[in-house]
């Protein structure tokens, strides 16, 4: 019996900006060494201590819709008025090997994701315990400006309404019970008869009279 011989599956991580999302998804990394984060591609810039190809491949809006047309993305969306999508090959070439693979993507890369690797995507939305506290949060960050914080607080309520097109949906009262709840989901997932291609022979060994 090959116990690892299973496809990887698509851990989506989504919740409006402040949430609390990067360090779930630093901590889950850390903690999970069978996951892989998804490198997106984003027209925006880099933040400071952003590097490319680590937090994500910034490109310009050309490079963008030419990688879009050639088909080298799985899904592309609009955010905040900038292009972002998730580059097509490293997330099959995983989902391939038996790896899973984290995105932290938005709701309409949710729903795109879904269509176009269906059967492999299992997804969470991470709430804020209130607005006023995700608010706190984007100020404590210091990386915005206060006008982007307007902005990105008008969007996460846009977010939010999105909240039943998730498999999960989490409030982030407490980070380490976070983590703890989306391992759970990663795990439970992992466990789902299709995933494991080697139990129908498996299970013949033990039927076998
Ligand atoms: P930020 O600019 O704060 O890094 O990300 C802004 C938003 O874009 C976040 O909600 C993030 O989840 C989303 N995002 C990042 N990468 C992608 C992507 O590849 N596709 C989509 N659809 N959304 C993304």
């Amino acid at each position: 019996m090959n116990r690892i011989s299973r496809r990887g599956l698509c851990l989506v991580l989504s919740a409006p900006s402040g949430a609390g999302k990067s360090s779930v998804s630093r901590a889950l990394l850390e903690q999970e060494t069978e996951l892989r984060l998804s490198v997106s591609a984003t027209t925006r810039a880099p933040r400071p201590g952003e590097q490319e190809g680590v937090h994500y491949f910034f490109r310009s809006p050309e490079q963008f819709e030419a990688m879009d047309a050639a088909g080298e993305m799985l899904e592309s969306a609009n955010v905040f008025g900038r292009r972002y999508g998730t580059p097509r090959s490293p997330v099959e070439q995983a989902l391939a090997a038996g790896r899973d693979v984290l995105f932290d993507i938005d709701w309409q890369g949710h729903l795109l994701l879904r269509a176009a690797l269906p059967g492999d995507v299992v997804s969470v939305f991470l709430l804020p315990p209130s607005l006023e506290e995700l608010e706190r949060r984007l100020h404590g960050r210091g990386q915005d400006s206060a006008e982007e914080i307007a902005r990105r607080m008008r969007a996460s309520r846009d977010e939010i309404s999105h909240w039943a097109d998730f498999d999960h949906v989490l409030v982030n009262h407490e980070f380490h019970d976070t983590v703890a709840q989306v391992q759970a989901i990663l795990h439970a997932a992992r466990s789902a008869g299709s995933r494991q291609p080697w139990l129908p022979a498996f299970i013949d060994t033990l039927l076998r009279p």
